[in-house]
């Protein structure tokens, strides 16, 4: 055998997914767009109909350690329900698979299933199925969520123009701080089991790691306000990341502004004060936020302007692929695309 073996790391998550989408082609009229979006959209007649997946497996996404069950069913339906709102859209149906090793009690799934179903009762949707197997290896979850949009109010991570304003709601690198605590708490309590951790100081922070809430709410405001963005993604991956991928796929690259990033002063106090690293960075390149970035046009700059939970951070530029910050000190730096590699180590 004389095979090439080529590793999954030298590819990263993004080369993996490019070259998949590159070895697939669409047949039906109805895929209007496949792979490379938050979600598929499929023409359902009058509407049109979305699609995601998202996958969280134990050891890799959560640590049982600490994160109650409750919490990870609730936060499994939000990410999914996000990207839906990243397409300007709203869930309808969930179905949820699960893998799980004889570790778990029928109360652990009931504890599961509470949360799925509080979430569920939360952003109106319905869990219409799924499937479930044993695993030799921990818990997966894998919850896919089917959505609808309105066909002239699809927003796709492709529309944004030269001088359009880059916008993201809520706050930044929060969910990210949020698990370097729980993960020093861990620490703590392993080498010390006596130690009862202190989170009521970081509640907001660790809130955000454990149940972070879709912002289906800013898909209405948006509708309100008479704005349809001309792109759109949610942050999962950290905000770089994603100005990397509107940028890829609008063909555009992007200039932001450290002073307007959002960031919550919990966030700032514990980042730079307890963990020594700089609260920008975890807003760049910490991940989970589950915030929506977006772009509008200049002519929508006075629809949103008074609005509190919108942040414009900066602007769109012409030229592909350059994405810069400039700094508090007026430096401009160039950004780095580096969202999670899971395949790392
Ligand atoms: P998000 O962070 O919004 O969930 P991802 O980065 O997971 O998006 O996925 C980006 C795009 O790649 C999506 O369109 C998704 O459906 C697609 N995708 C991801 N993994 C695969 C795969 N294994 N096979 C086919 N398509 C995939
Ligand atoms: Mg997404």
């Amino acid at each position: 055998m004389n095979e090439k073996r080529s590793e999954i790391n030298e590819l990263g998550e993004f080369g993996l997914i490019d070259r998949i989408a590159g070895q697939v082609s669409l047949q039906h009229p109805s895929s209007v767009k496949g792979i490379g979006d938050d979600a598929a959209v499929i023409d359902a007649g009058n509407d049109f109909v979305l699609v995601s997946t998202d996958l969280l497996a134990e050891g890799v996404h959560f640590d049982l350690a600490f994160t109650p069950l409750q919490h990870l069913g609730h936060k499994a339906v939000s990410v999914n329900v996000s990207d839906i709102a990243a397409m300007h859209g709203r869930a309808e149906q969930v179905v949820v698979s699960l893998a799980l090793s004889n570790r778990f009690s029928v109360e652990a799934v009931d504890a599961l299933y509470e949360g799925i179903r509080a979430a569920c009762a939360q952003y109106k949707v319905d869990l219409v199925g799924g499937d479930t197997t044993a695993s030799r290896s921990g818990l997966v979850i894998s919850i896919t969520v089917v959505g609808r949009v309105a066909k002239d109010k699809v927003v796709y991570r492709s529309g944004a123009k030269p001088n359009d304003i880059i916008c993201v709601t809520g706050d930044l690198g929060a969910a990210y701080t949020g698990l370097q605590i729980l993960e020093r708490e861990k620490e703590v309590y392993l080498s010390n089991p006596d130690m009862q951790p202190g989170l009521e100081k970081y509640e907001y922070l660790v809130g955000r790691q454990l149940r972070p809430i879709a912002r289906t709410d800013i898909v209405f405001e948006l509708e309100e306000l008479g704005i349809k963005p001309t792109s759109m993604i949610d942050v999962s991956d950290g905000l770089a990341s994603e100005l990397f991928h509107l940028g890829k796929n609008s063909n555009v690259g992007t200039r932001i502004f450290e002073d307007k990033i959002p960031i919550d002063q919990s966030t700032f106090e514990t980042t730079a004060l307890e963990f020594k690293i700089d609260p920008i960075t975890c807003a760049l390149n910490g991940g989970e936020d589950y915030e929506l970035l977006f772009t509008i046009s200049q002519d929508d700059f006075e629809k949103i302007k008074n609005h509190a939970d919108i942040h414009m951070i900066g602007y769109v530029h012409e030229k592909p692929n350059e994405h810069s910050m400039v700094t508090k000190q007026g430096n401009e730096v160039p950004l780095r695309a580096q969202g999670w590699n899971h395949f790392k180590s």
